[in-house]
C-alpha cells in the first residue's frame, strides 16, 4: 500500500481572502519648478505589482509641458 502525501492541504491559510490583496497606490506628479501638480489613485492586486510598477515607468520621461523640466513622480503605497 502506497501512501501518496507529495501534496499538502489544509495548512490553515484561509485568513488571506483576495479582497485583502488590494494595494492602493496614490501617485503624485510635480514640476520641480512648482508650476504643475496632478494627483492620481489606483488600485490593484498584489500580483499585478509588476504590472503596475512598468506602466508607472512611462512617467519617467514626462516633462512640463509651462517649462519644460522633467517631472517628478511620487508614489504613496496604501499596502
Ligand atoms: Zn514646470
Amino acid at each position: 500500500m502506497e501512501i501518496d502525501d507529495t501534496q499538502e492541504k489544509g495548512n490553515g491559510s484561509e485568513d488571506s481572502p483576495e479582497s485583502n490583496d488590494l494595494i492602493k497606490v496614490r501617485a503624485i506628479i510635480t514640476c520641480p519648478n512648482g508650476d504643475y501638480k496632478k494627483k492620481f489613485r489606483n488600485q490593484f492586486l498584489r500580483k499585478e505589482m509588476e504590472m503596475m510598477i512598468v506602466s508607472f515607468k512611462v512617467f519617467d520621461w514626462l516633462t512640463c509641458n509651462k517649462c519644460g523640466e522633467l517631472l517628478k513622480l511620487d508614489l504613496e503605497f496604501n499596502i
